[in-house]
């Protein structure tokens, strides 16, 4: 429980004052800006059903960073990965059947487009539930935004919109606090 004393950087945005801008909540998609809609709106290939709604997510949130160049594929060891979060190349997961992000998950889901009208209902339900956290469940959601805890980020919007405050000390802040410490 004793305070950590903070070194310099202070990139989660935690520091009060002198915070140049808030941006702490951009998760939708501005329709007016074409690169991020177009992330969007690439759908992910060739991986599983669960690696496909954390794909999401990060559109969604904002997080996705697509590959500025292609990565090294795990299995060829070519640089032929294009998809950003992929570890496979789209031969070497087909080849196996195998999701090209986790390398376990079979369900190979076929995405389709979301179409302007989902990500109008997207976004919308986004709104919803950023809503109806608490400051701080908003703060730990996007602390674990940050860190690419999906599962994490979406027990607290779970638990935002069943108003749960029940079990909330599996969100302690001060728990993140320390592990967030050792990151590299
Ligand atoms: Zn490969
Ligand atoms: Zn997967």
């Amino acid at each position: 429980m004793t305070p950590k004393v903070s070194s310099s950087k202070g990139k989660s945005g935690t520091q009060k004052s002198g915070q140049k801008y808030q941006n702490s909540f951009a998760f939708k998609p501005n329709k007016n800006n074409a690169a991020a809609v177009k992330i969007y709106n690439t759908p992910a290939k060739g991986i599983c059903q669960r690696c496909l709604d954390i794909i999401d997510w990060r559109k969604r949130m904002n997080k996705y960073k697509p590959l500025t160049q292609p990565k090294t594929c795990l299995a060829c060891h070519q640089k032929r990965v294009t998809d950003a979060y992929h570890v496979l190349c789209k031969g070497c997961a087909e080849t196996r059947k195998v999701c090209a992000k986790c390398q376990e998950g079979t369900d190979i889901v076929q995405p389709e487009v979301k179409t302007p009208a989902d990500l109008l209902k997207e976004s919308q339900e986004q709104q919803r539930f950023l809503a109806a956290m608490t400051e701080r469940q908003r703060r730990s959601y996007l602390r674990k935004m940050e860190r690419g805890d999906e599962d994490g980020a979406k027990k607290i919007v779970v638990a935002a919109e069943n108003n749960d405050d029940g079990g909330w000390s599996d969100f302690d802040d001060d728990e993140e606090d320390e592990e967030e410490e050792d990151e590299e």
